[in-house]
């Protein structure tokens, strides 16, 4: 390396690497980049492929800040070419990792980071581990027929929304950078012929780990139990060391760890109103982690078989009411994979039992806070149900009726209050007495935990969102970025950071879905193409 670049790498701070993923388990010996079916190891080693023109279109501060860097550092020449996949930073590693998966209920054998590549693990000063990844880097082995890359679009998507899940208090990957790469992509976005040209983008994805169910199914489908065994003595010493001591209930209380999480992270979705779209195997994090931000979508109007997935839509497996059952299916595909390996496999199905159980106890508790109840009762089951069943029924907006729903007087409910969480007039006027009755029947439910209304409405308030990601908004906020302008990333960005707090002159973020919005690609529906 000449003197010169030397000096200038040498002056911009570096993270600090310790790869252990490549230094523990075994890799492919072909380094050659095209695809293939990869037997024998989980990762292999894969350079990104280099862009025309990459510029930093936006980051997140936290997260920086997270793994030590400053954030005029991240917008250094030298970030922004690594964020990009243009040259490895000192201590840097860069590869793709193996894994199958169950889609839409199907095996579907080898898929693996077909346009993810990992640039190692960073160790912060707290010694906190992180993997960064970049996803849209170019093509790798398990591209398939496929090119790597991603579209501006999908990747505002998933910076945008994996910072606001984090900001809500979801379990979530986050996002580090997101960068335009100057170079254009070409997708079909509704598989009918009509390719495009669309601006090709990279996002720095950041997780702990980024291990998924289908890492697990991958060689337990090839009945390769060592490769099996290596990858879970690895994934609980490095991402669950406090189970680490354990003998042979290990892999036991691993499994139950991970139903555990994946139940809470559920309650989560179906708190805010989150609908990821593509609860495949290969999208499921081991550490119950929300992954893989693809064709998701934000409940507007409530409604449980709403998919925002349009491949989805005919099957509707992974609408917004069937989360919790999908991710107990996907838990059970895990089950049968670790089952190659347990020294009793009829136990696995203990972790099946406990996901049902923090599953309810977990519901129970958050939707408690949400409708203002001091603690869940066994009635409130009826509460909810007949109010859920009305707002579908009348189109009522999910994150409009709870956080107005705090605003009801409980000594003299009205339906006033609630009225701007409706879509239509006329669904209004045909349902407003069967709302009235709710409400008074809510209203009796809640004087009979006589708590003060101050501090029932904060802790509605806690829970119940009054900014999140919007399709339209998200899709506004595209529009925009590929006009060239991307303030309103960064105006989302910063809403989105304080989602439970009314943030006075930023009334238009809250509004509920424009009638223009209701039918509209990227708004309502949307495709896996990206
Ligand atoms: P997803 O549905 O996005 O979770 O992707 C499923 C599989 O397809 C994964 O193995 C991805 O890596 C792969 N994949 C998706 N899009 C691309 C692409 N543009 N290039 C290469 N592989 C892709
Ligand atoms: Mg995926």
């Amino acid at each position: 390396m000449p003197k010169s670049d030397f000096l200038v790498l040498a002056t911009i701070p570096m993270l600090h690497f310790d790869n252990r993923l490549v230094r523990e388990l075994p890799g492919d010996d072909d380094t050659r980049n095209h695809s293939r079916q990869v037997y024998g190891a989980l990762w292999s080693p894969v350079m990104p492929t280099p862009v025309a023109a990459p510029r930093l279109l936006a980051h997140s501060r936290e997260v920086a800040q997270q793994l030590g860097l400053a954030e005029h550092d991240l917008a250094s020449p030298q970030w922004v070419e690594a964020l990009a996949g243009n040259v490895l930073l000192p201590g840097m590693t860069a590869y793709a990792t193996c894994y199958g998966g169950h889609q839409f209920g199907n095996w579907a054998r080898q898929l693996g980071d077909g346009r993810a590549i990992f640039l190692g693990e960073t160790i912060n000063s707290a010694g906190q581990r992180f993997e960064l990844q970049l996803k849209g880097a170019g093509a790798t082995p398990y591209s398939r027929r496929a090119d790597g890359r991603a579209v501006l679009r999908s990747s505002v998507r998933e910076f945008l929304c994996s910072e606001a899940m984090h900001h809500l208090g979801v379990p979530t990957t986050r996002a580090l950078a997101l960068v335009t790469t100057g170079e254009a992509v070409v997708r079909d976005m509704f598989y009918d012929g009509n390719p495009v040209k669309e601006p090709g983008a990279v996002v720095c994805r950041v997780a702990p780990s980024f291990i998924r169910f289908g890492h697990f199914e991958l060689p337990a489908s090839r009945g390769d139990e060592a490769l099996l065994r290596q990858l879970v003595d690895f994934t609980i010493a490095r991402d669950f060391p406090e189970l680490a001591l354990l003998s042979e209930e290990r892999l036991l209380r691993w499994f139950v760890e991970i139903c555990q999480s994946t139940a809470r992270l559920m309650v989560h979705w179906m708190r805010v109103g989150f609908v990821h779209g593509v609860m495949n195997t290969d999208n499921m994090s081991i550490l119950g982690l929300t992954i893989d931000y693809g064709p998701y979508g934000w409940v507007d109007d409530f409604d449980p078989a709403w998919t925002p997935n349009t491949t989805d839509a005919a099957g509707r497996r992974y609408c917004f009411g069937r989360q919790p059952e999908i991710a107990r299916w996907n838990l059970e595909r895990l089950a049968d994979a670790l089952a190659v390996i347990a020294p009793e496999p009829s136990a696995l199905a203990l972790g099946l039992e406990r996901y049902d159980e923090i599953y309810a106890e977990e519901f129970q508790r958050s939707f408690a806070a949400k409708f203002g109840f001091a603690a869940w009762r066994e009635e409130d089951a009826g509460l909810v149900e007949d109010v859920f069943s009305l707002m579908h029924r009348a189109e009522v907006d999910m994150t409009w009726f709870f956080r107005n729903l705090a605003l009801v007087d409980v000594q003299a409910p009205a339906l006033g209050r609630l009225h701007d969480a409706f879509y239509r007039a006329e669904l209004l006027t045909e349902h407003a007495s069967e709302f009235s009755a709710w409400l008074e029947r809510w209203a009796s439910r809640v004087r009979s935990d006589n708590e003060r209304g101050e501090s029932r409405k904060a802790r509605m308030n806690a829970v119940n969102p009054r900014y999140v990601l919007r399709n339209y908004l998200a899709q506004q906020a595209i529009d925009r970025a590929e006009q060239g302008d991307p303030g309103m990333i960064h105006d989302l960005l910063d809403v989105l950071r304080d989602p439970y707090t009314e943030q006075a002159g930023r009334e238009t973020f809250a509004a509920r879905r424009p009638e223009w919005a209701r039918h509209k690609a990227g708004c309502s529906m949307l495709s896996c193409s990206s």
